[in-house]
Order: structure tokens, then sequence, then C-alpha cells
């Protein structure tokens, strides 16, 4: 895996503020008020737009309806719809049909959609309006708007996404990352920036230096989770976290939904809307999957049945099967299997059962439990799972 040019360095970290000595000025956060269009849809159709057509789920408390164009972004300025359609984009993609409406009600957002989605604009534009709603940047004021990115390539193309939307509202754009000079970067946060782009790393760096502070940071985006956690950012991003009021709005980014993003989401938002892009059951990063065609379910039981030996060894198996009686069949043969093979004794002892609906719950739950308890027998004895 690729480290980052900062990724290395043993880093000191910043202690947190204490925001509550603070006197942090009240802001805006509510730019949002659903168009008649979208609340003239009815329910059904409004589902099924979502599911079928966008293919996104939504969590959370009090979600907003997902739209079908950027009118319906009813936040946008005149300027940002102009800068919009002059850039030939017709309508939202999915994770911007449901992710926009959500950050432009303020709300604190983690959207998981695939790499090519339109994630950028779906934090860019509701930060320009997010922005555009407060007093300007004086010298010596932090940027109100802060995107963090795990590298510089990722936080140059934000920048350049960024600057074209935010340039007809004449709102100043910067990123900063490691490996481009400290002076000039130093000068240019001084002189006052609206949305800072940043590495955590070198923001990390600038905020000890002083060169910056983010006590106007009303807005905190954090893109590529996932990756931030590949890269080893996790102690610099919660020590910059630690520097932003905590009532800020959060928006989230990711392509996968590992374990560690949920726990980073838990953190950082406050009553959020979660928002999933793509078919649902999309694979996990954690699970390695290898798929093997086969021609039909004798091929299939004569693969099973030579691998079995060697996965046992390893693990425990789960066959899935697609009707009762294909269980209990396969769960039949294969204990034949073991009894009848020739090899038995040099096989490792293996159990097999057989679990379907036409079993009592009783059954089922007793046969899960030595599943289960197997499994806990064979970590003991330093097994692998
Ligand atoms: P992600 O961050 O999800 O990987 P990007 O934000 O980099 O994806 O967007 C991928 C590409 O899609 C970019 O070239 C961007 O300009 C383009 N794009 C974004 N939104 C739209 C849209 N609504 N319609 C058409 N193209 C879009
Ligand atoms: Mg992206």
């Amino acid at each position: 895996s690729r480290v980052g040019p900062e990724g290395k360095k043993a880093m000191e970290v910043l202690p947190p503020l204490d925001h509550s000595s603070i006197d942090y000025p009240p802001f805006r956060k509510c730019f949002y008020e659903e168009h008649p269009e979208v609340t003239g849809m009815d329910w059904e159709e409004m589902l099924r737009y979502r599911e079928e057509e966008l293919q996104v789920q939504v969590e959370g408390r009090e979600s907003c309806r997902p739209i079908v164009s950027f009118k319906h972004a009813t936040g946008f300025s005149e300027t940002l719809l102009r800068e919009i359609v002059k850039r030939g984009f017709e309508a939202p993609t999915p994770i911007q049909a449901q992710a926009l409406p959500l950050a432009l009600a303020g709300r604190d957002v983690l959207g998981i959609a695939q790499t090519g989605s339109g994630k950028t604009l779906a934090f860019v534009w509701p930060a320009i309006v997010h922005l555009m709603d407060q007093a300007h940047i004086k010298r010596g004021d932090g940027p109100i708007v802060l995107i963090l990115a795990p590298t510089r390539e990722l936080a140059s193309q934000i920048y350049v996404e960024a600057t074209k939307f935010s340039k007809p509202h004449s709102a100043k754009v910067a990123a900063i990352f490691g490996g481009a000079g400290k002076w000039e970067q130093t000068k240019l946060l001084k002189e006052g920036v609206e949305i800072l782009v940043a590495t955590p790393g070198r923001l990390l760096e600038l905020l000890k230096t002083k060169a910056t502070n983010l006590k106007r940071c009303t807005l905190l985006v954090l893109d590529e989770a996932d990756r931030m956690f590949d890269l080893g950012f996790e102690a610099q991003l919660h020590s910059v976290l630690g520097q932003i009021r905590p009532d800020r709005q959060t928006l989230l980014f990711s392509a996968t939904f590992k374990r560690k993003v949920e726990k980073l989401a838990n953190e950082v938002l406050r009553d959020p809307v979660r928002v999933v892009c793509g078919k649902a059951g999309q694979a996990n990063e954690d699970v390695k999957q290898e798929v093997v065609v086969l021609p039909n379910d004798e091929a299939k039981y004569q693969w099973l049945a030579h691998r079995l030996p060697g996965l046992v060894r390893e693990g425990k198996v789960l066959v899935f099967v697609s009707s009762k009686q294909g269980c209990e069949e396969l769960a039949g043969r294969l204990m034949m299997l073991l009894q009848g093979d020739a090899r038995a004794s040099c096989l490792p002892p293996w159990k097999v059962e057989a679990l379907h609906g036409d079993k009592d719950q009783h059954e089922r739950s007793l046969i899960m439990r030595r599943f289960k308890q197997q499994q806990q027998q064979q970590q003991g004895e330093g097994g692998k799972e």
C-alpha cells in the first residue's frame, strides 16, 4: 500500500480545544425547502425512484426525499445553477440526488458511493451555499469550510472542482498538502481562505505554527475516509477534529464502508443520515471473494467434495443451496462422503448439519449454537476462524 508523504512521520498532536470557553457566533445550517414537485410525488413513486432508479438506501431520523433535478436543490443560487448548466451537467447523480437535499438542510451525512459517482460535487455545491451565507473572511480568520482528503492528488482534484464553482461567487479556495512549500501555504492562509482543502498532516503542522485556525469552521467534510485509515492518518484526523466547534455540520464520504469508517462516523457525525448507493449487499472489502462458475449441480458437488477437506482444516464452511430438499440431499451426501471415503482416516473430522425452514425453531437454534460453539473451541485451540 502507498503511504502519503506525511503518512510515516510520527506527529505530535494538538490537544483538543476547550470549546465551552469559546464564544462561537451562531450560524445558519439549513438552506433547503422541499420543492413542490418533490413534495407532490406520491410516496410509492418516491420510493420507487429512490430504490429502483437511484438504487439508494437511506437510514436515519427524518431524512429528506431525493431530488430529481438541480432546480429542486432549492438552496442553490441562480449563479450556481447557471454554472452547473454551463458545465453540461444535466441531472444529479444518485448520491447527489439524495445527499444534496440533506446537506443543504444542514444535516450530517454519511455518503457511501463508488468511485466516479460524483461525490465531490455532492459536498462542494452545498459548501458554497453554506459559506455564501456568512460574513466575509477577514485577515487572520481561518476557513469556513474545511475539506480533508487523504492524499495530495485527491486534495488537488477537489481544489480544482471547488475552484470552478467558487469563482463565479468570488469565494477563495486553497489547497494545502505535504511536499509543497510551507512558506507559500502559510502566506495564502494568512490572507484568508473560505474553502480550505487539506491533508490532515500538513494542516496539523500549519495549525501548530498558527498559520491558520479553525475557529470559523462551520462545515467540515471528510472525503475518502476509508483511505485516511489506510494511510495512517487516524491520529492527525482526530487532532484536527478537536479544533473545530462541535456544533458544526459534518459530511463524511467514502467509497467503501468498512468497520473503521462506521466507527469514525459514529464519533464525528451528529444525528446523521446514512446514504448508501449501489445495489444492496455490495461486497464488503474485508471479505475476499472468489467466483467459480460451474456447468451443473454434479460439477458443483465434485468441486466442493474435492476441496472440503482443505476448507475444513482452515475453518468452517457454510454452503447455501436453493431449496430445502437440495439442502437435505447435499447434507446427506457430505455425511456419506466422510463415511464412505477410503481416505476417511486421513480426513479432518467434520460434522455436517442441515438448516432450513422445515425444521422447528428449537432445532434451528440448537444447530446454530452448535455451529458457533465449535467455532469458539477452534479459536480456543488457536484454530483459524
Ligand atoms: P467520486 O468522488 O465519487 O469518485 P467525482 O466527484 O470525482 O467522483 O466525479 C466523477 C466525475 O463525474 C467528475 O468528472 C465529475 O465532474 C462528474 N460529475 C459529477 N457530477 C455530475 C453530474 N451530476 N452529471 C454528470 N457528471 C458529473
Ligand atoms: Mg472522490
